[in-house]
């Protein structure tokens, strides 16, 4: 183990731990992605010391999971989970076990876990244990499940999920057995929860290979979110050419299913795995602004601006751009840019002056919508002598 990965608050746990006599180990991604030279996300270390027994060699250590065996450990002002070596019962929802009970040895611990790459312990000094050959894998670009795939994704229907998610992220191929299990076994995936399900998706759009979601869709893992699956992964390449932010792949995510006929409408799809509601909404507009030609004119688009709101515009011109190629951002950039007004907000006299002037009531909105029109096709004359002037009457 170098020097300086891990960190000297993850070597400090580890040597405690050790020193009490218990066994330590590093665990999980922080281990893969250290001897993939990558950056860990997180550290976590297993061990063969019970909760309490943590917690009694760590006196501010808090209970984080202890149904688990998780305790998170603090020192100085980092902290990290630190989890008893465990097994699991029999998983009847496909996705939480039954039971967990605590054991001593290691090797059980790592077979409970779902890839070979993600089943490795290092110690902090000493050798590494790989007994499922995981080191090999990662040397291949290999996700395998640890032990007998069909049975593993039964246990864990969101296993399936999380082994496209790390093919996805590492550049990894699956496994051929591993890959067969998840053909059989995706009908299991209805059961996630929704939630679950979005997250593992978002994930997978977020790497550098976003497209690979068409995974997700051609083995059926979001079935249940879907009309009928899409068939054809050409499109969903356009993931690759929009912002690298989760509503604007979300919503063009969408657009591919809607232009696929895999989803009868952008909006359900999107509310029906529960992503928020800006997202919903934003998709919901996008689907509406796309429906016509985009516009070719600052007024137009201040025109479009003013109806929608700039999240929902700007998100539609890059699904636009994303999937045809085209530079219509760069024309919304300017008109933004410009500074021009495009809502009541910005316009040079309120709604009180106007109610000054004797406006009232639906005259009033109406004159506001005029001035807006008006500034909108002439924004040098966003003053405020020039409207008021306009509005029926002058200052003076
Ligand atoms: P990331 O870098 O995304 O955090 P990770 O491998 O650390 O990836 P976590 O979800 O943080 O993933 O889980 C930590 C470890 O716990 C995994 O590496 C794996 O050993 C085990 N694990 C997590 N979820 C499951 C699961 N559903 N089934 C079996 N083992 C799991
Ligand atoms: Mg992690």
């Amino acid at each position: 183990m170098s020097r300086s990965i891990p960190p000297k608050y993850v070597r400090h746990t580890l040597i405690r731990l050790q020193s009490r006599g218990y066994q330590a180990y590093l665990v999980g991604g922080c281990v893969r992605d250290i001897l993939m030279g990558r950056q860990p996300n997180d550290w976590d270390i297993c061990t063969s010391a019970l909760p309490h027994q943590v917690m009694e060699v760590f006196p501010t250590a808090r209970p984080t999971g202890l149904k688990h065996g998780t305790v998170t450990v603090y020192i100085n002002s980092r902290s990290l989970e630190v989890t008893t070596f465990r097994s699991e019962g029999s998983y009847a929802d496909h996705r939480h076990p039954d039971s967990v009970s605590f054991v001593g040895d290691l090797h059980t611990d790592l077979s409970r876990r779902d890839f070979t790459m993600n089943a490795i312990a290092l110690p902090v000094d000493g050798l590494i244990r790989d007994p499922f050959g995981g080191m090999e894998d990662i040397k291949n670009g290999i996700v395998r499940c640890v032990g007998e795939p069909e049975r593993r994704f039964e246990e864990d229907a969101l296993r399936m999920l999380r082994a496209l998610r790390f093919a996805a992220r590492l550049g990894f191929e699956i496994e051929a057995d591993t890959m067969a299990a998840i053909e059989k076994k995706a009908p299991l995936a209805a059961a996630l929860a929704a939630e679950r399900v979005r997250d593992e998706t978002e994930k997978i759009m977020l790497t550098a290979a976003p497209d690979r979601v068409f995974e997700l869709v051609r083995l059926g893992l979001l079935d249940a979110f879907l009309f009928e699956r899409a068939e054809h992964p050409a499109p969903f390449a356009a993931l690759r050419r929009i912002i690298k932010k989760p509503m604007e792949r979300w919503v063009l995510l969408a657009l591919i299913l809607l232009e696929q006929g895999a989803i009868h409408s952008v909006e359900k799809f999107l509310s029906s795995l529960r992503l928020d509601s800006r997202t919903v909404r934003c998709g919901e507009d996008t689907g509406e602004i796309l429906q016509n030609e985009l516009p070719e004119s600052p007024y137009k688009w201040k025109k479009l601006l003013n109806s929608y709101g700039v999240a929902s515009v700007s998100c539609a011109v890059r699904c636009h751009d994303a999937l045809h190629g085209g530079k219509k951002y760069n024309e919304l950039k300017a008109v933004l840019k410009s500074g021009e007004c495009f809502s009541v907000k910005h316009l040079a006299i309120g709604g009180d002056e106007l109610l000054e002037l004797g406006l009232r009531g639906r005259e009033l909105g109406d004159m506001l919508a005029f001035l807006l029109d008006y500034v909108m096709e002439y924004p040098e004359n966003n003053r405020r002598e020039v409207l008021l002037s306009l509005a029926g009457t002058s200052e003076d």
